[in-house]
């Protein structure tokens, strides 16, 4: 269907740079989670791509054609949002019918469009209700059924399904994957929920002030951060920060203030260079006791806390004056109490090294 090619986007409110030089290109046919704190842009770059605002500077183009010029209601883009935005005086067909009536779409069309869009999101059989008779979750249907009525070249998702119950969210998102890989359709989706996005995705960004800090499958950017703050941003992670001591060939061998040595695989990092390593919690494998030789990669801690949650553990391990957080899976042991020692070990590949 259609490329969605994002360049040089810049909008300041006041001294607040909303957007700060974005580019960003979605593929045909893609499913684009924009991820990032509050107030980190997102929106703003969803309402520039509807034409809702007008960008400073920089351009977005939909296959080629720039669309800057090109009012709101013209730009061939679905949206929905967080609160439906449903007119409750109207029935289900009436509100999904709406954007091809106002299009002068002849009749005998409307309704076997509308018929359609009912069969996309499984509503056949209600065009005749009004929006308070449905659950939260149909009504999110119908504005998808409304947004995609008229065959946009591109779908704008912004929280959608952020005032459903966590259930229902769950059923809707298998739902809007399917419709959305049925129909083929580029959709850009901002969410907070990191989870919602790596599970829809098929690439993300994370945004922080108004900057993408990086884009690329949920995969890549959950296993290979490229700073601190996509590290944190994206699950969890431990932060060791070290010095270079030793490098040989595409190892580096980075030595804690305790003095405790972990190996980095690396592409040009300076001996004596200050490094920033992260660590996910669940790549750390924890074990009852401390009288194993020290090695790299290895180090001795105390329980501070363990926290259970039902598949998985969580402990807080103090290792000389750094906390690190280690998740486990609920297999066959009972929890290791708190205070014990314990040794915690992982493997060179999990050893991210990151800019600060
Ligand atoms: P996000 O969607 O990531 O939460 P937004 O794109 O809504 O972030 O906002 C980015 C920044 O721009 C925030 O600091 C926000 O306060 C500011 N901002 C957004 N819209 C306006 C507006 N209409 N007037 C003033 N400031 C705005």
């Amino acid at each position: 269907m259609s490329e969605v090619a994002v360049t040089g986007a810049a909008k300041r409110y006041g001294n607040v740079a909303a957007l700060d030089g974005v580019d960003l290109t979605f593929a045909d046919g893609e499913f684009f989670g924009l991820l990032g704190p509050s107030g980190s842009g997102k929106t703003t770059l969803l309402r520039a791509i509807a034409g809702f605002i007008e960008l400073d500077a920089g351009e977005i183009r939909i296959d080629g054609t720039d669309i800057s010029r090109i009012p709101v209601h013209q730009r061939d883009i679905g949206m929905v949002f967080q609160n439906y935005a449903l007119f409750p005086h109207m029935s289900v067909a009436e509100n999904i019918a709406f954007g091809l009536d106002v299009r002068g779409v002849p009749a005998g069309e409307i309704a076997q469009r509308v018929g359609e869009s009912l069969d996309l999101v499984r509503l056949s059989g209600l065009e005749q209700r009004r929006p308070r008779q449905l659950s939260g979750g149909q009504q999110q249907r119908v504005a998808l059924a409304r947004a995609l009525v008229t065959r946009p070249k591109v779908l704008l998702l912004d929280e959608p399904l952020s005032a459903l119950d966590k259930h229902l969210r769950q059923e809707m998102q298998v739902e809007l994957r399917r419709i959305q890989r049925q129909i083929g359709i580029t959709t850009i989706f901002v969410t907070h929920d990191q989870e919602e996005a790596l599970t829809l995705s098929d690439r993300v960004a994370i945004f922080n002030k108004g900057r993408v800090v990086q884009a690329g499958s949920p995969r890549a950017v959950y296993e290979w951060p490229v700073n601190r703050f996509a590290a944190g941003f994206l699950g969890e992670a431990n932060f060791l920060e070290g010095k270079v001591v030793g490098v040989l060939g595409p190892e580096a061998q980075v030595v804690m203030p305790d003095g405790s040595a972990i190996i980095v695989t690396h592409q040009g990092v300076a001996n004596g260079s200050d490094v920033l390593v992260a660590l996910r919690p669940e790549k750390i494998g924890i074990e009852p006791g401390g009288s194993q030789a020290p090695r790299l990669n290895r180090v001795i801690g105390r329980v501070q806390s363990a926290i259970f949650s039902g598949s998985s553990l969580t402990y807080r391990v103090s290792v000389g004056d750094r906390l690190f957080v280690v998740f486990e899976q609920n297999k066959n042991r009972a929890p290791l109490s708190e205070q014990s020692v314990v040794t915690l070990e992982w493997a060179t590949a999990d050893n991210i090294l990151v800019q600060p």
